[in-house]
C-alpha cells in the first residue's frame, strides 16, 4: 500500500515537472499584461511585487524540475519534495497576485482579479486533471484565496466606473481567452503524457515483478519462483494426490576457493556457466524447472515418474556436465557437484522436499564416498544432529584425521627416499576416507587453517618418531593449500612451526599446485614461497603439467622438485604425444637441475618406460598406497621397496 502510494507520488511528480516546464512561457507571458493593468490603476507597488515574485518562483521551479520528466528516470524522494514545494508556492503566488488586484480601489482592478483567479483555476484543473494529488493540493489553497477576495468585495465601496475600465477588463478578457484556448490544447498533451507515464509505470512494474522472481546474476528463477514452478511440476503441493518426479539440490564443491583465489568475477562467470549448462540441452530439456537458490546452490524439479536408476543417471549426467572444465580469462576452472535428491511424495510441499534434498545433500557432502544421495528418511539422520564444523574439528582433535604416507622410490636403487603425507579420516568402521570426501567440507566451513596446522603438527610428530627409530627418509612431503600461502597469517603459522623444529626442517618438502600462479594473491604467495625456502624448506610443484605453469613461472620460483601428474603417467606407452611430453619434461628437469617425481605409477610397463627416459623417482600403487604410520614404519624397516604383487 505504502509502496503504491510512493510510486504514484513519484509518477505525479514527473508529470507535474513536465507540465510546469511546458506551460512556463504562457505563464510568464501573462505578467506584462498584469503589470500594465496595475500600472494603469496606478498600483505600481503591486505590479512590482507580482513581477518579482512570479519571476523568482518560476526560476525556482526551473531549477527544481531540471532533469525530471516523463521519460527521465524516477527522481529520488527529496527531489520530488522540492518540485512539489516549488509548484505549490508558484500557484499560491499566482493566486496571491489575484488578491493584490482585488485589493485595488478601482472596479476594473476587482473585475481583473476575478478573471485572473478564475483563469488560474481553470488552468490548474485542466492541466492537472491527470494528476489528482497535485490538482487538489493546488485547488484547495486557491479557493481559500478566492474566498478572501470575495469577502473583500463586500467590505468595500467602489468609485463609479470609468470608460477606460471597460477597455482594461476587455484587454484581460482577451488574454484570458487566448490562454483558455491554449489550455484546451495542452490538455490533450497532459492526457497523453499521463498515458505515457502509466504505460512506463506498468512496464516498470512488470520488470520489477520479473526481477523479484529471478536471480540477478544467472537470470534463473530464484527460490520464490521455484516454489511455484516446482509445485506444478511435482504436483506435491500438499493437497493433490499422485505426486511424481523428484527435486534435485545441486551444490558446487570447490566454489569457495575459486571465488576466494581468483576473484568474484571468476566466481560469477562460473555460476553463470553452471546455470547455462543446467539449462542447456540434455539437462534443460528434461528438467521442468531449474533455479538458483543462493550462493553455489541450484535446484531442479524433474517431472516423473522416476525410478532409482533414473535418478542416478540424471545425477550422473548433471555431474558430468558440470565437471567439464570451464575457461575464464585463460584460466581453466573445474568444479564438481554434490547432489541431494528428494523424490516427490503425496502431501509433501516443495518446502519439505527441499528440506529432504538438503539433508541428502549434507550426506552427499560429508558422510559418504558418493556425491549423489537420494533422501530416505530411514537412513538419513536429521541434519541438526550433525554439526559438520564441530565434527571435523573433533575428528582432528581425536586424531581421526591424520597423515598416511605414500613412499617415493628411487628407481635405480629401489630405496625409499621420501614419503608424501596424505590426509586420511580413519573412522572406527570402514576404510579410511580419502581427502576427496572431506576436504570440500573443510573448505566449506572454513577450517583450512586448522586443518593445515593439524596436519603439519601430526607429520612433524611422526617424523620425530621415525627419526628416533632411525628410519626418517631424506624427504617428507606435505601438501599445502594455496590459501595458506596467500595470507600472511597462514605463512607466519607455517614459518613458526618450521622454526620450532630445526632438526627436521631439512627433511621437509612443501607441495604446492600450479593454482598458485593464477591466484589473486600471487605476490603474497611468491613471497611466502621465498621465505619458506630461506627458512630451509624445499618446495615441490605438484600435479605438474595439468594447469597453468609456464617455463617462465618455473624459473621465477626455482622449485626444488616437480611432480609429474598421474594423468601423464597413466597414458605412458599408450599415447605417443604423452611419451614425447614426459620425455621432454624429464630432460628439462635435468637441464634446470630440478628433481622430477613421477606420480601414480601403477604398472611395471610404466616404470620401465620412466626408467628408460631417465626418471629417477616414482610414487604409486605399484609400490604402495598411502599407509598408516605403523605400516609405514614396517615398510621402512623392510628396507627396499619391492614392487607390489
Ligand atoms: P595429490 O597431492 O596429487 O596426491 C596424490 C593422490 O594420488 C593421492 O590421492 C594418492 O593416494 C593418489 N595416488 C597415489 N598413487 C596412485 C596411483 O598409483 N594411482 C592413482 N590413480 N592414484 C594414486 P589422495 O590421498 O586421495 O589425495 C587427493 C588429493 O588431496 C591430493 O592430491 C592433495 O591435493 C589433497 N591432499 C591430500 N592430503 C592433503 C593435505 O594434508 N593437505 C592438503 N592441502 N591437501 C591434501
Ligand atoms: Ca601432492
Ligand atoms: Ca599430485
Amino acid at each position: 500500500m505504502l509502496d503504491r502510494l510512493k510510486d504514484r507520488f513519484i509518477l505525479e511528480t514527473q508529470l507535474t515537472a513536465h507540465i510546469v516546464r511546458r506551460d512556463r512561457l504562457s505563464r510568464m507571458s501573462v505578467i506584462p499584461v498584469v503589470c500594465a493593468i496595475l500600472a494603469y490603476c496606478e498600483d505600481y507597488r503591486s505590479a512590482a511585487i507580482i513581477a518579482a515574485t512570479v519571476t523568482i518562483s518560476e526560476a525556482a521551479a526551473y531549477l527544481a524540475g531540471t532533469g525530471v520528466g516523463i521519460d527521465a528516470p524516477p527522481p529520488p524522494l527529496r527531489r520530488c519534495a522540492a518540485i512539489w514545494t516549488v509548484a505549490i508556492v508558484t500557484t499560491a503566488i499566482y493566486m496571491a497576485a489575484g488578491a493584490l488586484f482585488g485589493a485595488g480601489a478601482s472596479t476594473a482592478a476587482v473585475i481583473c482579479a476575478c478573471i485572473w483567479m478564475f483563469g488560474a483555476l481553470v488552468h490548474v484543473s485542466n492541466s492537472f486533471v491527470a494528476v489528482p494529488i497535485y490538482n487538489w493540493s493546488m485547488l484547495l489553497p486557491s479557493y481559500i484565496i478566492v474566498a478572501v477576495v470575495i469577502s473583500n468585495l463586500f467590505a468595500r465601496s467602489f468609485a463609479p466606473p470609468d470608460p477606460m475600465d471597460a477597455i482594461t477588463v476587455g484587454g484581460l478578457l482577451l488574454v484570458y481567452f487566448a490562454n483558455s484556448v491554449q489550455t484546451t490544447q495542452t490538455h490533450k498533451d497532459s492526457i497523453s503524457a499521463y498515458e505515457h507515464m502509466r504505460e512506463l509505470a506498468a512496464r516498470r512494474l512488470i520488470e520489477l515483478k520479473d526481477l523479484s522472481l529471478r536471480d540477478t546474476l544467472t537470470r534463473l528463477p530464484n527460490r520464490r519462483a521455484f516454489d511455484d514452478l516446482a509445485s506444478n511440476i511435482l504436483r506435491g503441493d500438499g493437497q493433490r494426490h499422485g505426486a511424481s518426479g523428484a527435486l534435485f539440490l545441486i551444490n558446487l564443491d570447490g566454489f569457495k576457493p575459486i571465488n576466494d583465489s581468483y576473484g568474484h568475477a571468476a566466481g560469477d562467470a562460473l555460476l553463470k556457466e553452471v546455470a547455462r549448462r543446467l539449462t542447456a540441452q540434455g539437462i534443460g530439456a528434461g528438467a521442468g524447472a531449474v533455479a538458483r537458490l543462493g550462493n553455489d546452490e541450484f535446484a531442479m524439479a524433474w517431472p516423473g515418474p522416476l525410478n532409482t536408476s533414473e535418478l542416478h543417471s540424471i545425477s550422473d549426467m548433471i555431474q558430468s556436465h558440470l565437471h567439464q572444465p570451464m575457461r575464464h580469462n585463460h584460466r581453466k576452472l573445474q568444479i564438481t557437484a554434490s547432489i541431494g535428491i528428494a523424490p516427490a511424495h503425496d502431501g509433501a510441499s516443495v518446502d519439505q522436499l527441499l528440506n529432504e534434498a538438503d539433508q541428502a545433500m549434507f550426506h552427499a557432502k560429508n558422510n559418504l564416498e558418493s556425491r549423489i544421495v537420494i533422501y530416505d528418511r530411514h537412513i538419513i539422520p536429521k541434519r541438526s544432529n550433525l554439526n559438520d564444523r564441530a565434527r571435523l574439528l573433533s575428528a582432528m582433535q581425536q586424531g581421526e584425521i591424520c597423515p598416511f604416507y605414500q613412499p617415493q622410490v628411487d628407481i635405480a636403487t629401489n630405496r625409499i627416499i621420501g614419503l608424501e603425507a596424505l590426509a586420511r579420516w580413519v573412522q572406527p568402521k570402514g576404510n579410511p576416507r580419502t581427502p576427496g570426501s572431506f576436504l570440500p567440507a573443510i573448505n566449506e566451513v572454513n577450517l583450512q587453517a586448522e586443518f593445515q596446522d593439524h596436519m603439519l603438527q601430526a607429520v612433524l610428530k611422526d617424523m620425530t618418531t621415525l627419526q628416533n627409530l632411525n628410519l626418517l627418509p631424506d624427504q617428507v612431503s606435505i601438501n599445502l593449500s594455496e590459501v595458506t600461502l596467500a595470507t600472511a597469517a597462514g605463512r607466519d603459522a607455517l614459518l613458526d612451526v618450521v622454526g620450532r623444529h630445526p632438526n627436521l626442517h631439512g627433511h621437509l618438502m612443501f607441495e604446492v599446485t600450479e593454482d598458485i600462479f593464477i591466484a589473486r594473491a600471487g605476490q603474497t604467495i611468491k613471497d611466502s614461497i621465498s621465505m619458506l625456502r630461506m627458512a630451509g624448506v624445499r618446495i615441490s610443484l605438484d600435479d605438474f603439467g595439468t594447469g597453468f605453469a609456464t617455463f617462465q613461472h618455473l624459473q621465477e620460483l626455482e622449485f626444488d622438485e616437480l611432480k609429474l601428474d598421474t594423468g601423464f603417467v597413466s597414458r605412458l606407452g599408450t599415447d605417443r604425444a604423452t611419451d614425447v611430453l614426459v620425455k621432454s619434461f624429464l630432460d628439462m628437469g635435468r637441464g634446470l637441475d630440478v628433481h622430477i617425481v613421477a606420480e601414480g605409477v601403477e604398472t611395471t610397463a610404466q616404470l620401465d618406460i620412466l626408467r628408460d627416459m631417465g626418471c629417477q623417482t616414482v610414487q604409486g600403487y605399484l609400490f604402495s598406497p598411502a599407509l598408516s604410520l605403523d605400516d609405514t614404519t614396517a615398510f621402512l624397516q623392510a628396507g627396499d621397496a619391492t614392487v607390489a604383487a
